[in-house]
């Protein structure tokens, strides 16, 4: 149980990577020193092609900057670092920065007003443009900083393990992260799927994001976070502190030892599945102890195709996926989720005026069948090269026509078909979708987003975008129990699989499957493993009778520690 001393005072965010972590605040402001900036003034140039050279070598050891951190970093990260080094180098970015120079306007006034008017075109686009707004921001910080002679602006390196505080973090400051030095984060803001909680959950490393006030504390005090509960103390007693990690690092450690099998401590089997993204991301999976993938995001292999792939090549694709497990586990292909957050050259719908609840995923295929055609086609002839079973299910359906003309072109490949349950109206008619389709998967993140109107993408919605609200744990328990009632399998897909306390209570709610991170699939096996699904059912009960998350949370936690 948490505690902390009657001296200490608290600030609270939203929790998204369990564990406590102690240690001195390291504040992490990101600005370059106004006395620098006055002291540059107009740049004194003598005319605007000196001003636009001085710009270019700017831009360039930026670049240079993200391309070195892309060099030592991996996987998602890397791929971000050389796209912020791509915008840092932007031709329509550099064209607005030289029209204001031309105009007279000083230098950094007019890399402001160019980066602003970026800003404002991303944010417009919203979904995945508009979360690369921090990374122009970022971008600007920094060209600034190398135009009037100060050190790039970022995450100093500390003496001592210490707990990053900052508004909100961009790939740049975290690609580089050392958890042995950096032993916690804490943002005033982002939410459970912003890039901060990402990295956090990549590094193992305990994470509070939508700290309101957190940027007050003052840089150097002692501090405890919590992943857990979303407390951030400052003034805790320092022996009872270190008391406390060190019984949260044993859990950890002991969560990270389990191996199987997925089970209740009653025996009950619960499938415990990957989300993968591709060829190498599924190997990787495949180390883990895991009975498949849940999901196989498929629209992750194509950001970068300007032309739909052929279905040989597709099959080709998909294999990778498929051939990377074998006999007495299945893979989960959903089809293209393209639009909103994942725009796709080949396949997305330009300018739409609010893309999230626009023609994205399964919609795609309204104005252009031969598309999930092909696609369908280019998984039979993977499921059929590798042997692997194969499930195929649709994102974004939103009514039982949509789910039953699906269900019939995958039977019709010989395969089995599955829709998410991502919009309310799915979740509520769960019982009548389980007449067309074999099985459900309820993605949590769009099912949240949809239900409590709150972009997922968004900053200062984290309180929001939690999937512990009341009103998405009904539509979660109302789909996991016409599965029940089916007597088919109905699994989680979303980030909320990952949360090993969330995930008794959705065990107990009936859910059969959770499906997440690779990193996530131990410390979740590890939990279910210590319950009863006697528990579980309780756990569900206590967090659909709550009056928000984080009385959810510490009715669930009471009755796991019980
Ligand atoms: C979800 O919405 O929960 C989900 C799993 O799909 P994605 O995150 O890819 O939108
Ligand atoms: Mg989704």
């Amino acid at each position: 149980m948490t505690t902390s001393t009657p001296s200490s005072t608290g600030l609270r965010g939203t929790p998204v990577v369990p564990g406590v972590a102690a240690g001195p605040a390291l504040l992490v402001r990101g600005e370059v020193s106004p006395e620098a900036i006055a002291r540059f003034g107009d740049g004194n140039f003598s005319d605007a092609d000196a001003a636009m050279a001085a710009y270019d070598a700017a831009v360039s050891a930026v670049a240079a900057t993200f391309a070195r951190k892309a060099e030592k970093a991996t996987g998602p990260a890397a791929e971000v670092l050389t796209a912020s080094a791509g915008l840092a180098k932007d031709k329509g970015l550099r064209g607005a920065v030289s029209k204001f120079v031309a105009a007279g306007t000083p230098l950094l006034q007019s890399v402001g007003a160019a980066v602003e008017q970026f800003v404002s075109i991303f944010t417009t686009m919203g979904g995945l443009m508009a979360e690369r707004v921090t990374d122009l921001e970022d971008i600007e910080r920094r060209v600034i900083a190398h135009l009037v002679g100060e050190p790039e602006p970022g995450v100093p390196t500390p003496s001592e393990p210490s707990i990053l505080v900052a508004e909100d973090l961009a790939p740049s400051d975290t690609s580089g992260l050392d958890p042995q030095l950096i032993s916690a984060l804490v943002t005033e803001r982002g939410g459970a799927t912003s890039h901060t909680a990402i990295i956090a959950r990549q590094l193992g490393i305990p994470c509070v994001v939508g700290v309101a006030g957190a940027m007050d504390i003052k840089a150097g005090t002692f501090m405890v976070v919590d992943g857990e509960t979303g407390a951030v103390e400052i003034g805790t007693d320092v022996e009872e502190a270190a008391e406390r990690v060190a019984a949260s690092q044993a859990a950890r450690a002991a969560l990270a030892a389990w191996t199987g099998s997925a089970e209740t401590s009653d025996g009950t089997p619960i499938k415990l599945l990957a989300n993968v993204a591709d060829g190498p991301s599924a190997v990787d999976a495949s180390r883990e102890p895991v009975q498949g993938v849940g999901l196989f995001r498929t629209e992750l292999c194509f950001l970068k195709a300007t032309e739909e792939p052929s279905v040989e090549e597709q099959g080709e694709i998909y294999s990778t996926v498929l051939g990377a497990f074998g006999e007495g586990q299945y893979v989960v292909v959903r089809t293209l989720d393209a639009g909103s957050d994942k725009p796709i050259a080949f396949a997305t719908m330009p300018g739409e005026e609010n893309p999230a609840l626009g023609v994205r995923g399964l919609r795609l295929s309204f104005g252009n069948p031969g598309l999930m055609d092909r696609q369908l086609d280019g998984i039979k002839l993977a499921a059929d090269k590798t042997g692997t079973e194969t499930w195929v299910m649709a994102p974004m359906v939103a009514t039982v026509a949509e789910a039953a003309e699906f269900a019939d072109k995958v039977r019709a490949r010989g395969l089995k078909p599955g829709v998410m349950v991502e919009i309310p109206s799915a979740a509520l008619l769960a019982h009548r979708m389980l007449e067309v389709v074999d099985f459900l998967s309820i993605g949590t993140n769009d099912l949240t987003q949809y239900t409590m109107a709150a972009d997922r993408m968004a900053t200062d919605l984290a309180h929001l975008t939690d999937p512990w609200q009341p009103a998405v744990l009904q539509l979660i328990a109302i789909t996991a129990e016409a599965g029940v009632q089916a007597g088919k399998p109905v699994g989680v897909c979303g980030e909320a699989a990952a949360d090993p306390m969330l995930a008794c209570a959705l065990v107990g709610m009936g859910i059969t499957s959770l499906s997440m991170a690779a990193r996530a699939v131990r410390p979740v096996g590890a939990q279910l493993s210590q319950v009863s699904m006697d528990t579980c059912e309780a756990a569900a009960e206590a967090a659909l009778g709550a009056s928000d998350p984080m009385a959810a949370r510490a009715a669930v936690r009471a009755l796991l520690a019980g």
